[in-house]
């Protein structure tokens, strides 16, 4: 499967999710958006995904490629050729109901508990990549990389490893370490691979058997979604334990930011607002944040600063060291309006700073994929002091929309915002050092001249997904040419 100087590298990605056929995180906007970009970039790329119901459902033009009778994890098993609705991306789809055909998510059963044979279910998706990566495939598409994602599709490097004759090179990409795909030992004789590999030089985790170590380990490369995430994770307090094997491997390890969808994510073109705005024309992006102070029972005035957060409110997001500021931020005349869920205690910590300044914060508990768009546009600044941040989005879309992100110095957050040019960033992750960075954006905030340059260097920047694309794209080239 060599490939020529004039070709580009043909790739077969594969992941659990996919947007927008099913979706848990942010690896199905990666998965959804990076194949079509790759594809613009003239390379030949299939996606390979387990045909849950909504996959099935949703895929366009299904037609059988082949059926495999000899996996361990099921008697039959189809695989179905069809297109991703939009973008037209060739998928590859694993029709197996007696893994995949249920209610429930992707990992997990109507009532939120892990199904019992996530090992098994898996460990097939990983298998057909593996098989579709090597020269037993049963198909005419060859890939020249396997690129995997996260701990569900991470036994492929593995497996291709102890296969014979010629095979694809490997990506595994990480999007979120804290999931590691951790299963008992005998797991690993189950999924056929050799008890050999259940050894610290292999696929054993501390004592039990991890599905993403076995990708780390076997992978030809390895990437994630920022460099500076890429850097944090060969340290003790970001690297969930596998920061040992990622600091010996950092030669293969390569942080790629993540791009936006630059056609949900357009305030020129933005349905969830009530007026559009560009660089050149900013007075749509006022109309927006009065209509976001009525919506939110804020006072309509639009000189006061209004910032504005939006996010899952865990302890990772840094929402509670905007609640420890609050009393002394609140004493400036400013409006915070922060959209979210989460961990209860932070939840009504929230509620509560709401009840108790009415005129001065909004708050809004819940998932509302509208009222995003809309505090995206009105607000004037934007909250992210996240204590870790793989690579993140609103600060992307917050400089898109005009709104300067204020944000912890962390992962994607420090890879794409720049102090004092499209945001502010502070360091260390202390309330002084938050409430310091705000002060520092206020002070930018009252001259017009300063803020409107601020704003506009954020909505210039290339946040698209071809730039990522090329990146990747390098990547594989440079894997491929030493073979
Ligand atoms: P993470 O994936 O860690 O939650 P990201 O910044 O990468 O963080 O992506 C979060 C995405 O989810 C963004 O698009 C954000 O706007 C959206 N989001 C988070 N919470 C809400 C909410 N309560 N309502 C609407 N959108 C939300």
């Amino acid at each position: 499967m060599a490939t020529s100087k004039t070709r580009n590298p043909r790739v077969l990605f594969v992941t659990p999710e996919i947007h927008p056929l099913i979706k848990t995180g942010g690896l199905a906007d990666v998965s959804g958006a990076l194949p079509a970009a790759l594809r613009e970039l003239g390379v030949e790329t299939r996606v390979l995904v387990p045909g849950y119901p909504k996959v099935l459902a949703g895929a366009r033009n299904k037609r059988l490629s082949h059926t495999f009778h000899d996996l361990p994890e099921a008697d039959e098993v189809r695989l179905l050729s069809a297109s991703l609705p939009g973008s037209g991306v060739p998928l590859l789809i694993i029709d197996c109901p007696l893994l995949y055909q249920r209610d429930g998510g992707p990992y997990q059963n109507p009532a939120g508990v892990d199904w019992p044979d996530n090992a098994q279910r898996f460990a097939l998706l990983s298998r057909i990549g593996a098989i579709l990566g090597s020269d037993a495939s049963p198909l005419s598409f060859h890939p020249d990389i396997v690129h995997c994602n996260d701990w569900q599709s991470a036994l492929a490097p593995a497996f291709l490893h102890f296969m014979p004759g010629k095979k694809a090179a490997t990506v595994m990409t990480l999007h979120n370490l804290a999931f590691q795909g951790i299963f008992p030992p005998h797991i690993v004789a189950e999924v056929g691979l050799p008890p050999a590999s259940f050894s610290i030089e292999g696929v054993e985790y501390y004592g039990n058997f991890s599905t993403l170590k076995a990708g780390l380990y076997y992978a030809d490369h390895i990437t994630t979604v920022s460099p500076t995430y890429a850097r944090e994770i060969q340290q003790e307090a970001l690297g969930f334990g596998m920061q040992g094997l990622l600091a010996r491997r950092s030669d293969k390890l390569t942080g790629i930011v993540n791009g936006i969808d630059t056609g949900d994510w357009n305030p020129a073109a933005d349905p969830h607002l009530v007026q559009g705005y560009d660089a050149g024309q900013m007075a749509g992006k006022t109309a927006n944040k009065l209509a976001l102070q009525e919506k939110m029972g804020l006072k309509r005035d639009p000189d006061i600063p209004l910032l504005g957060m939006i996010s899952r409110i865990t302890h990772q997001k840094g929402g509670d060291l905007l609640l420890e500021i609050a009393p002394q931020l609140l004493q400036e005349n400013v409006q915070i309006v922060l959209l979210g869920t989460g961990e209860t205690a932070l939840e009504n910590g929230f509620r509560n700073l709401a009840h108790a300044h009415p005129d001065k914060v909004g708050v809004t508990i819940g998932f509302n994929e509208g009222l995003s768009h809309l505090v995206e546009a009105g607000a004037d600044m934007f909250l992210m002091p996240s204590r870790f941040e793989p690579c993140g989005l609103n600060q992307m879309y917050s400089q898109r929309y005009g709104t300067p992100p204020l944000v912890h110095a962390t992962g994607g957050l420090a890879d794409t915002v720049v102090d004092g040019v499209t945001g502010f960033v502070f360091e260390p992750m202390t309330a002084e050092g938050f409430f310091g960075c705000i002060q520092r954006a206020l002070a930018a905030y009252r001259d017009k001249k300063v803020w409107g340059k601020i704003q506009r260097n954020g909505m210039e920047r290339d946040s698209s997904w071809k730039k990522s694309a090329e990146d990747y794209l390098a990547l594989y080239k440079s894997m491929l040419g030493g073979r």
